[in-house]
């Protein structure tokens, strides 16, 4: 199956230079090009990319030299993606846009028909040449890479085709509770705790933010200030990202059949304070990661029915509460008497219904 793949650069002067050049060039490019497009729309005439590339390359590159100084795939993609772009619109999307500076800053190049190869934290790029990334790449071959700013860093991605691998499951199946005291609670008693990053830089982050409002709007200092509160941002979301990654390869690595409760159950947005720490948590990103790695891993992905009630079932004999109030920490049932983690509780319900069904799937 297709991957995706982003990671930071790790760039010396030159290269920040080289990239920022390529970027503006493709975005000065673009916003040309669709500007003659709706031109000659309006002028009554048909315009295609092929057409509009054409007319660029016979008439209006020549009056630009300075773009022999960087590499011609960034142009032949422009226009490619600007065919896609309008393709899009045609089959009811919204008209492309024009591209604003630090905001829509990438490009895409690639070897001229041969792969490039990756592998570990040295890439050699067609046209850029040797460039170092913090984390080392997958091994593999792709046909292009994308370069694209994001909050002062460059970012190399790609898609690379990864092939399906099953590995030796220990455990059977896992239900998974997903609270706010702890990012998650396994059936089997497992715990992972919530690393809460926003909370960590919140400090930081407010110090930040008072100090860019002291600036003069539109000067160099608050253009350096407004860089470091979306560097505070990323961070915050680049740790979350990391750490639910590790969780959701762990459950799909680990588990032949893993269990979650229905996102939209919990009532949980419902509670304005709770609704914040749901939001820190991720949990769409965690569903959108752990459902693409049990693809990945062989793992059967089973969510349960949104009614469901995993908090106020006792999964020791079945009795159902009236209610259940947020505070309450321990589950203590009125019938069989059994005092019970409430998070753990919810998991095991989750682990038991899951096995219910996939008893009626194979049943009939
Ligand atoms: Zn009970």
């Amino acid at each position: 199956m297709l991957l995706g793949f982003t990671t930071k650069l790790k760039l010396n002067n030159q290269q920040c230079t080289a990239m920022a050049q390529h970027a503006g060039y493709r975005r000065w490019l673009w916003n040309r090009a669709l500007l003659w497009w709706s031109t000659a729309y309006k002028e009554g005439l048909k315009p295609t990319a092929n057409k509009l590339k054409k007319f660029y390359t016979n008439h209006v590159k020549p009056r630009y030299p300075w773009q022999s100084q960087l590499s011609s795939r960034v142009y032949q993609y422009c226009f490619q993606d600007l065919d896609n772009a309008f393709k899009k619109f045609f089959n009811g999307g919204g008209y492309p846009r024009f591209k604003k500076r630090g905001v829509d800053d990438s490009f895409t190049i690639d070897n001229g028909g041969k792969s490039i190869s990756l592998k570990g934290v040295r890439t050699k790029l067609p046209f850029i040449g040797w460039v170092s990334t913090y984390e080392p790449l997958p091994e593999c071959q792709v046909k292009k890479v994308i370069i694209s700013y994001r909050a002062g860093d460059w970012y190399l991605g790609f898609a690379y085709e990864q092939e399906r691998t099953v590995p030796q499951k220990k455990q059977d199946i896992v239900g998974i509770d997903l609270g706010v005291k702890s990012l998650a609670t396994l059936s089997n008693g497992e715990v992972f705790v919530n690393l809460h990053p926003y909370r960590l830089t919140e400090r930081k982050l407010k110090r930040l933010q008072r100090s860019l409002r002291r600036k003069k709007k539109g000067s160099a200092n608050c253009l350096k200030a407004r860089c470091k509160v979306a560097k505070a941002h990323r961070r915050v979301a680049d740790i979350r990202k990391d750490y639910l990654h590790k969780l959701t390869s762990y459950l799909a690595k680990n588990f032949k059949t893993v269990v979650i409760e229905d996102l939209n159950i919990s009532g949980m947005m419902a509670n304005h304070k709770l609704a914040k720490a749901t939001a820190d948590l991720g949990m769409h990103e965690f569903r959108r990661q752990l459902d693409y790695k049990c693809q990945l891993y062989g793992t059967k992905f089973v969510v349960a029915d949104r009614w469901f009630p995993s908090s106020k079932m006792c999964s020791h004999c079945g009795y159902i509460k009236d209610s259940l109030l947020l505070e309450e920490r321990v589950y203590k049932c009125e019938d069989c008497g059994c005092s019970i983690d409430r998070d753990l509780n919810a998991a095991r319900n989750l682990s038991n219904w899951g096995r219910l069904a996939l008893r009626k799937s194979t049943e009939g």
